[in-house]
């Protein structure tokens, strides 16, 4: 391979790299705005300027090739004071509106300003006033006056989301960015340019102001808003979540996220619809009991019918773990292998970017893991119609709204007679209930998700549920977050009382005298990597926070004995 001597430092390089990209496999970092390793070079921010020996000027680093033998320098003093010079030249208009920005703590002109300016600026004049609040789209502001027009949201526009929206108008220090006549940047994914801006000119309408970055602690997550799962961090303060941003993936989602996906999957953790303790239906109308009642009342229920007048339905909304204990549940405590679960498909969400038709996060987690019938069981169409035909008497559902899915049995559902819900909020069939468990959300357990492509991932509980009123059978549910710290919902006044849905079925489980027993997720996935072929050899460890492919082909129906 050839070689590029970086500050000394000789380093091997791919041919037809530049000395930026060089440098960044090296982890040496050379300073840059523009340059942004998924967008064609621009070139014009010049704060990458590198001295390179035999060469009479100095050049920038993202678009000079390394070639071999090459020496550069990036702390020579005639580089230190280019980028004194660069810095100088950028904040001259610079509104240096720091204390009242979204970006900063988090803002490279910022970071810069630091390490590379001279910290004065010898500008006495009036600075030039652009617009401040500029709308470009019904998801993202623009303020004129902190643009350093480096283009790259324009061109991730054209080049990623494939939808040019974004131009420069005006020249000079009258420089600034618009939409094209007519045209909104609304395209499915224009809040990645929030992410992308190195300054704060670009900010989201939904997040802005609503906390500063150092206030808010942020967790390693997967969007739950279709299944290519990408990776997000989970942005938290006072126990309640303010923003999703996305996570850099190469395997998966590299360094975007669809605005869907960040918008819509993190609202109902906190709504007011979300349920917050156990439920019975009493008097025709559902009341809060304590966990240990719904436990044996669900347990008592159940009991009282043959296993072909029960049917259990999966989810591919919640966690693998919470799938295969399912399957547990199912087969071995009811005895029955009624047991499928819901595709939630929408073609017109997908495109050729990230969305998948398949707007769940785990539907092929729930497959592998066993979630559908037994050879003798019904499927989810045979499922309804014996609710219909009153041969399925008891349903069990996790997480999912079957009269939602299926309006058309809206009245069977109705006729059931035991309909035990596990769900995080409030939905039609929840209506319908006669005990609710009330869910855990993916943002409040440990679990794993596989994605359309195999890839099993891990979720982290970025926020806390308090205590339950008594614990279940030796678990207790810490309401620690993860430094330690207590907290209730200060922000919605709410205290989130709710358990994974693995977690509830052992309970009720050991209510109707089985031997299931997990502590936690971890030993229930290290259950899963023993029994299941496509989870052989995986374990917390080794998912780590970028996951690992299924050790199996993607099947189209696994085989259930
Ligand atoms: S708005 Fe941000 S990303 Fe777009 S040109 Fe200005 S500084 Fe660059
Ligand atoms: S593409 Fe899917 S997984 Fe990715 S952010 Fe959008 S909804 Fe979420």
């Amino acid at each position: 391979m050839p070689n590029i001597i970086i500050d000394g430092t000789s380093i091997d390089f791919k041919q037809g790299q530049t000395i930026i990209e060089a440098a960044r496999d090296h982890g040496i970092e050379i300073p840059h705005f523009c340059w942004h390793p998924k967008l064609s070079v621009s070139g014009n921010c010049r704060i990458c300027l590198v001295e390179v020996e035999k060469m009479p000027k100095l050049v920038i680093a993202c678009s000079t090739l390394a070639s071999d033998g090459m020496a550069v320098h990036t702390k020579s003093e005639k580089v230190i004071a280019a980028q004194n010079a660069v810095m100088e030249f950028l904040l001259i208009n610079h509104p240096l509106d720091c204390p009242i920005c979204d970006e900063a703590g988090e803002c490279k002109l910022q970071d810069y300003a630091y390490k590379y300016g001279v910290g004065e600026s010898r500008f006495v004049e009036e600075k030039v006033h652009k617009d401040k609040r500029v709308s470009l789209g019904p998801r993202v502001m623009f303020d004129g006056e902190r643009c350093i027009s480096c283009s790259r949201c324009i061109r991730f526009c054209e080049e990623i989301a494939k939808d040019p929206e974004l131009t420069f108008v005006q020249r000079g220090d009258k420089v600034t960015i618009v939409t094209y006549p007519g045209e909104e940047m609304d395209n499915p994914y224009s809040m990645n340019t929030i992410d992308i801006c190195p300054v704060g000119a670009l900010t989201s309408k939904d997040f802005r102001f609503k906390a500063r970055v150092w206030d808010m602690s942020s967790t390693n997550s997967i969007c739950v808003g279709c299944s290519k799962g990408c990776n997000t961090e989970i942005w938290v303060r006072n126990n309640e979540i303010l923003r999703l941003t996305p996570r850099h993936n190469e395997k998966v989602n590299s360094y975007w996220m669809c605005d869907h996906g960040r918008l819509n999957t993190f609202k109902n953790i906190n709504a007011d619809d979300r349920i917050n303790s156990p439920q019975l239906r009493k008097d025709g109308q559902l009341v809060e009991i304590s966990w240990d009642e719904a436990v044996n009342e669900a347990a008592l229920k159940l009991k009282s019918f043959n296993k072909e007048q029960i049917a259990v339905i999966g989810s591919p909304f919640a966690t693998c773990e919470d799938n295969f204990i399912t399957n547990k549940f199912a087969r071995t405590v009811l005895g029955t292998g009624n047991l499928d679960f819901i595709h939630h498909l929408d073609p017109s969400f997908a495109d050729d970017i990230l969305r998948t038709e398949d707007i769940t996060p785990n539907s092929l987690g729930a497959e592998l893991v066993g979630v559908q019938p037994s050879k003798s069981g019904m499927d989810i169409h045979g499922i309804l119609s014996a609710i219909k035909e009153k041969k399925i008497k008891a349903l069990y559902l996790i997480e999912d709204d079957v009269v939602e899915a299926y309006p058309e049995f809206e009245n069977a559902i109705a006729g059931l007679d035991l309909l035990i819900i596990h769900s995080t909020n409030h939905n039609k069939s929840t209506a319908l209930a006669d005990i609710i468990f009330p869910a855990a959300t993916y943002a409040e357990k440990n679990g794993t998700f596989v994605n359309v492509s195999g890839m099993v991932q891990r979720i982290h509980p970025a926020v806390s549920v308090v205590e339950q009123d008594r614990a279940l059978d030796g678990m207790s549910v810490s309401r620690l977050d993860k430094f330690g710290t207590k907290y209730d919902r200060w922000a919605s006044g709410k205290k989130i009382n709710s358990l994974p849905t693995w977690k509830i079925l052992i309970s009720v489980s050991k209510a109707i005298g089985s031997k299931l027993k997990f502590n936690i997720a971890e030993e229930v996935f290290a259950e899963m990597a023993n029994s299941i072929d496509a989870f052989k050899g995986l374990d917390y460890d080794i998912l780590g926070e970028s996951g690992s492919k299924i050790r199996s082909e993607i099947p189209n129906k696994v085989k259930v004995s």
